[in-house]
């Protein structure tokens, strides 16, 4: 990315004193419920009005958006109420609406971001079009994904170009709904200091209840702004209900964000501890379930025990696992007395659940 060149978000035409917010619900249902979000919203830090009218969903037949439609109901609230506006492109012909219709930002999905035949189409759709454009993150925790994607729509002319956060897709079982790998936007960062990057904390968190951490956090990480899911009635949205919040308490929350001013140094500095920290919960992560899965032999062990009427402690096998792991450890520095604390209280876990099972 190292012959690109990015416009600052003052080029937008935003004020981009931190936190730049982007706010409006997650689809666009009625006029109404457009229009009565908005006129709510002005009452907030809210500079753009978001709302999606082609809404990617994981299964047919849930809501897929109103299409055209609430292009034109974007357009009226863009002349009654001043906010610019911005909705999500996933091809070409949605690019080719959303400019004829006057939209002032576009943005390319999670789902979008993965697939360089889509994010090329778009860019082909953007040749000689001049307009910001915000790409969220690939489903996937690839960051060479999403800086491919950045590079198309980079190379298709556009200079206004912004990346979005919005958590990744895990296997794992997270209290968010899209793990936040805050390393990842970080090394996006480190990359390039001159992006700006906006972090989406709805998606990330899923509910209503765990959006002020994740913005506290993006504001400590020094992200530019946030994008925030906001719809008049919550609970009767028609997409991501349990993650959308009032204008109002919109309003609360952001102004209840610490911003913490830092110089270029010590910012550098606390970037690179979330970065570790992240890696650190990760690998811990790992270690429970390499536990969880020797505890899921043990137990057979245990129950084979059982069926031959054999003992469960058998102090020569114990003997040696802990011998070879003393050794094994010593090799990658780590004490005798460690190993010996860490593999006995194993053993003793292991153990206390082979007694269960004997004792069934
Ligand atoms: C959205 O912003 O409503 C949306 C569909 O986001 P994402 O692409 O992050 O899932
Ligand atoms: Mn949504």
């Amino acid at each position: 990315m190292t012959d690109i060149q990015f416009a600052p978000l003052e080029d937008w035409g935003l004020n981009a004193e931190r936190p730049v917010i982007i706010a409006g619900p997650c689809s666009a249902e009625s006029e109404e419920q457009l229009m009565e979000t908005a006129l709510r919203l002005k009452d907030t830090q809210t500079q753009v009005f978001r709302a999606g009218i082609w809404k990617p969903r994981t299964r047919p037949g849930s809501f897929e958006g109103v299409g055209v439609e609430g292009l034109k109901w974007l357009r009226k609230i863009k002349a009654e109420t001043g906010f610019k506006t911005t909705t999500e492109v996933a091809n070409g012909k949605h690019v080719f609406e959303a400019i004829k219709y006057g939209i002032d930002i576009l943005w390319i999905g999670a789902r979008t971001t993965v697939n360089p035949f889509a994010v090329q189409e778009i860019a082909d759709a953007l040749e000689g079009v001049d307009i910001p454009v915000m790409i969220k993150n690939p489903i996937n925790p690839d960051v060479e994904l999403w800086c491919g994607a950045i590079e198309r729509i980079a190379k298709a002319g556009i200079t206004r170009i912004a990346a979005i956060h919005r958590g990744f897709s895990s296997y794992a079982e997270t209290k968010y709904r899209n793990a936040p790998n805050w390393q990842l936007p970080i090394e996006l960062k480190r990359r390039r200091m001159d992006l700006p990057v906006f972090c989406d904390p709805s998606h990330i968190a899923g509910k209503s209840e765990l959006l002020t951490e994740v913005s506290q956090r993006a504001m400590d990480l020094n992200f530019d702004g946030l994008m925030i899911e906001s719809h008049i009635t919550p609970e009767k949205a028609w997409s991501d209900a349990r993650q959308q919040i009032t204008p109002v308490e919109l309003n609360t929350m952001v102004r209840n964000l610490v911003l913490r001013h830092m110089d270029p140094g010590s910012n550098g500095f606390l970037q690179q501890l979330e970065g570790y920290r992240s890696e650190i919960d990760r690998l811990d992560d790992e270690l429970m379930r390499v536990l969880e899965e020797r505890m899921k032999v043990a137990s057979h062990i245990g129950e084979c025990k059982k069926e031959n009427n054999v003992t469960i402690l058998q102090s020569g096998r114990w003997d040696s696992i802990l011998s070879k792991s003393i050794e094994a450890g010593l090799e990658i520095g780590l004490s005798s007395e460690f190993i010996k604390k860490i593999f006995s209280a194993i053993h003793q876990e292991s153990i206390n659940k082979q007694t269960k099972i004997m004792n069934q």
